[in-house]
């Protein structure tokens, strides 16, 4: 049995010159993870469980600590680690038994013996909303109706029929929560389980809401006026406060959240708040250069093509792409690249002009093509 024993530090997850107080921190964390109380009926997280306060007991007593330190677990087993009996070295005070099931029980950790009883929030529940590359660009307005749980009208959430209230719950005396013994690793102990009559409500029903069969919630449809702000993206989620479900025991309602899905351009490309588009220019124009418009997501800038412009040669204007989310005012990037369109169909006039025109051309006029094939050349030498 020695042989196959994890070692104790490892158990708890902490080095070998971790502090006493270190010690007691993981020791805690893990004996909340593996409590039984907590995995009824999970074998592993039971043994587990005997493993770490075994791996404690040894490790918080500063003579066993050092005896396991240079023997190893030799020289701590044999008079039966933690739950060995006949005196073993651990002790309930040793642990604060107090203090980790006051933690269990007292709310905020994830207990569902107690939560139950004090206010949870409501639900947060997301709508997907697929907008145009314009509206989000830009922001809009929408009214969306969403179905979710609320509060039932009639019983205004008691589950009551109205002009009736709910009684105080006989069992738990209202509290919601109820005292029970049980036997656990430690031997005999008391806990605080939510009371099961009531569900830990503390009230009961004897005349149900007819409304809502006395669950105190219906399902609802609800309209809300949404205003998209300018620049959001796929993926983004809008919070609307409040629109959730509703709490329990007096938790407030959970959010809403919007998610959105922008929808592709025709023309326009967009890369977080920059955006980019194709513009084609004719050979002529990408020759002699000229005055074109470049399109915007917000309308057309004038622009002077530079003589000798080549295919794929861009041109960036700045505060012409999409507004920034949580400042319009400021927005990014709008890119346009050249693509310069060779003419079809050529006439057979046309085209003798066009080798006509060829004729008169040399080297000087198509220097990056000469680079191109001097490198080639160079490449096989
Ligand atoms: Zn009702
Ligand atoms: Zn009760």
């Amino acid at each position: 049995m020695a042989d196959s024993k994890r070692d104790y530090y490892e158990v708890l997850g902490v080095s070998k010159s971790a502090s006493d107080d270190e010690l007691k921190k993981a020791y805690r964390q893990m004996a909340k993870k593996y409590h039984p109380d907590l995995n009824p009926g999970d074998a592993a997280a039971e043994a587990k469980f005997k493993e770490v306060n075994e791996a404690y007991a040894v490790l918080s007593d500063s003579q066993k600590r050092a005896q396991y330190d240079r023997f190893g677990h030799q020289a701590v087993d044999g008079s039966g680690g933690f739950g060995g009996g006949g005196g073993g070295y651990y002790s309930a005070q040793d642990i604060d038994l107090g203090d980790i099931f006051s933690s269990f029980f007292g709310g905020g950790f994830g207990s569902s013996s107690r939560q139950r009883n004090g206010p949870q929030k409501g639900s947060s529940l997301k709508y997907g909303m697929t907008l145009t590359f314009m509206e989000a660009a830009f922001g809009c307005e929408r009214d969306i109706t969403i179905t979710k749980e609320d509060l039932c009208t009639s019983c205004k959430g008691s589950g009551a029929q109205p002009g009736t209230t709910p009684e105080t719950c006989p069992t738990c005396k209202g509290a919601g929560r109820v005292q029970q013994q049980t036997q656990t690793l430690f031997g005999m102990t008391m806990v605080t389980k939510s009371c099961p009559n009531c569900n830990g409500r503390g009230t009961v029903i004897r005349t149900p809401c007819t409304a809502c069969s006395g669950k105190g919630r219906r399902k609802i449809k609800k309209t809300l006026h949404v205003k998209v702000p300018a620049g959001v993206d796929t993926g983004d989620l809008f919070p609307i406060r409040g629109e959730g479900e509703p709490g329990t025991n007096g938790g407030g309602y959970g959010d809403l959240y919007v998610e959105f899905r922008v929808s592709p351009h025709d023309v326009f490309k967009r890369n977080g708040v920059n955006t980019s588009c194709d513009v084609p220019i004719t050979m002529t124009q990408a020759a002699l250069g000229g005055e074109i418009e470049l399109p915007t997501i917000d309308g057309n800038v004038k622009y002077t093509v530079k003589e000798g412009t080549q295919p794929g040669d861009t041109y960036t204007i700045n505060g012409r792409g999409i507004p920034n989310k949580t400042n319009p005012s400021i927005r990014g990037t709008h890119t346009v690249r050249f693509v310069v369109e060779v003419p079809t169909r050529l006439s057979d006039s046309q085209k003798a002009k066009l080798k006509e025109f060829e004729s008169t051309l040399s080297e000087k006029n198509y220097v990056k093509r000469n680079g191109f094939f001097q490198k080639i050349k160079n490449a096989f030498k």
